[in-house]
């Protein structure tokens, strides 16, 4: 490998964006591939904490998204049953203040919009799904199912929960209901507790 390395990802979602930005902006050559023919205002609301508020810092739109976001004074927490509260947390001046950077809620879709736009032009390829990969010694393969070949160094999987290149390195793999969703449980009051900071 003569220079900087081709950086290959795979999947264009809030991951492979994220890797992709923040990698040309470090003055890798970043190239992302994705499968969807276009992006659509998809999703609904998503938290953004404080430690994803400061990669987005290290992206350059930090300040677009405290602007677009709402900033929650509190995380609470109820019962499903009674409503009662059995978690409060502090957020909005707290959180920027203890953490340095805002808690904000946001459209995962304006969100994406924001990342996908902060990628260099010219480096991110639609309609490009990605069907098999090969490391060749010198190289990775990369082949689309559009029957196009491309070549790359190292190659990231951001192909999300049915990742190809996860079950090309690890083996199909079904995802496994662990039972976390379920029934809700009684934890304790964090804040109250003072074990938030
Ligand atoms: C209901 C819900 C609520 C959530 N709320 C929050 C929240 O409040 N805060 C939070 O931080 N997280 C939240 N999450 C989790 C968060 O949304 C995910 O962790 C995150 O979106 C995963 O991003 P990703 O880029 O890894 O994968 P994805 O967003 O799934 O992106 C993968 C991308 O890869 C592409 N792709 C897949 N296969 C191929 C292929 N073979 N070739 C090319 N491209 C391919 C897909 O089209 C897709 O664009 C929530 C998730 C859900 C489902």
């Amino acid at each position: 490998m003569q220079g900087k390395p081709r950086i290959a990802i795979i999947g264009a979602g809030l991951g492979g964006t994220a890797a992709a930005a923040l990698m040309q902006r470090a003055g890798f050559q970043a190239r992302l591939y994705e499968q969807a023919p276009g992006f659509s205002r998809l999703g609904a609301g998503i938290h953004v904490g404080p430690n994803v508020m400061k990669i987005m810092r290290r992206i350059g739109i930090e300040d677009a998204l405290n602007d677009m976001g709402c900033h929650p004074d509190y995380w609470y927490s109820r019962d499903w049953e009674t409503g009662e509260v059995i978690a409060q947390i502090p957020l909005g001046d707290y959180a920027l203040k203890h953490y340095g950077a805002s808690y904000l809620t946001v459209h995962r879709g304006d969100f994406h919009k924001l990342l996908t736009d902060a990628v260099a032009p010219g480096t991110l390829f639609f309609n490009k799904k990605l069907e098999s990969v090969a490391d060749q010694g010198d190289a990775v393969q990369l082949r689309f199912t559009d029957g196009t070949v491309e070549e790359a160094d190292i190659v990231i999987g951001a192909d999300g929960v049915n990742s190809r290149i996860r079950e090309t390195l690890l083996g199909a793999e079904p995802p496994k209901y662990h039972g976390l969703c379920g029934t809700p449980r009684r934890v304790p009051d964090l804040a109250r507790q003072g074990l938030h900071a």
